[in-house]
């Protein structure tokens, strides 16, 4: 623990279970002297959610679902009166119907793009709209982003057409609280396991060829994006905004497979 982020409070909204990155991130706050608030989407993810805020010695600030506007007012109307002003907001929702995370892009439905892009993109903007109020003195806000914006991804399809806007976002974000000196950045992390990615097609086949071709032969963990999401929050990234900072195992660097990787 370096103290890294020691009097430094937070919202992290996104902690579904032991094996969300937003837990993974929760972790290395606390760990590096954060006291952080959590949220919960629906009672049946609160039975997950309530025990690994008790764990991490924080709190928790309420119900949280992006598509009704008001459970975000309270959520951040529950953490003014917990903290007064807070430091940083981690970001890490994203959502798509299954049935559209596999097959053909082009295929997409109306309801469905809308939707995504108001769960995945555009919550990020309304999280910025109620943090600014509770950062008169400057904070950091995180989302969580993937290759598949910047890159056709097999199976990502519209999620990856949401991604791409949430990156643009972050930049027009960081443009428009920079002068009040909120940071507004983003991590790409590699694949990894969790509830959500359990929903994209041949997620396994995605895991393994990154597994085989990163620069680091590995795919990433969820403490590992923890520990760059620290950097993020503190004060040692003070002169960064507006960035997508790649937690991937050199993957993105790649542009194609290695000679020596086996076939899959
Ligand atoms: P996860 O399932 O643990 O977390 C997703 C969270 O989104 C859940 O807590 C869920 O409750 C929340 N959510 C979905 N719809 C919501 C809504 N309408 N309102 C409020 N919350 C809602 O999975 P994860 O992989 O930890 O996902 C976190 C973020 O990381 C997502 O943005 C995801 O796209 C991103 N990401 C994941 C990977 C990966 O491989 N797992 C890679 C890169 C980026």
């Amino acid at each position: 623990a370096s103290g890294l982020l020691k009097g430094k409070r937070g919202l992290i909204l996104g902690v579904a279970n032991n094996r969300s990155i937003a837990y993974g991130i929760a972790k290395s706050a606390r760990d590096h002297g954060a006291e952080i608030a959590l949220t919960f989407q629906g009672e049946a993810l609160k039975k997950r959610v309530e025990p690994l805020a008790a764990e991490l010695g924080g709190h928790l600030v309420g119900h949280c679902d992006v598509t009704e506007p008001a459970t975000l007012d309270a959520v951040f109307a529950e953490t003014e009166k917990l903290f007064g002003t807070i430091d940083f907001v981690v970001h890490c929702i994203a959502f798509s119907n299954k049935d559209e995370l596999d097959g053909r892009y082009v295929d997409t439905s109306a309801d469905n793009f809308t939707k995504t892009m108001f769960i995945s993109c555009y919550s990020f903007t309304a999280v910025a709209q109620r943090a600014e109020k509770l950062m008169p003195n400057g904070g950091s806000l995180l989302t969580l982003t993937y290759y598949g914006a910047e890159k056709w991804m097999p199976h990502y399809n519209v999620m990856g057409v949401a991604k791409a806007a949430l990156e643009a976002s972050v930049r027009y974000l960081a443009a428009d609280l920079g002068p009040k000196a909120i940071r507004v950045n983003a991590i790409s992390a590699g694949p990894i396991k969790t509830l959500a990615a359990s929903g994209i097609g041949d997620f396994r086949y995605i895991l393994k060829w990154n597994e085989l071709n990163s620069p680091l032969r590995r795919t990433v963990t969820t403490d590992e994006v923890g520990d760059t999401g620290v950097y993020l929050l503190s004060d040692l990234s003070r002169g960064v905004t507006g960035e997508v900072h790649h937690v991937d195992a050199g993957y993105h660097i790649v542009g194609m497979k290695h000679p020596d990787a086996p076939d899959l």
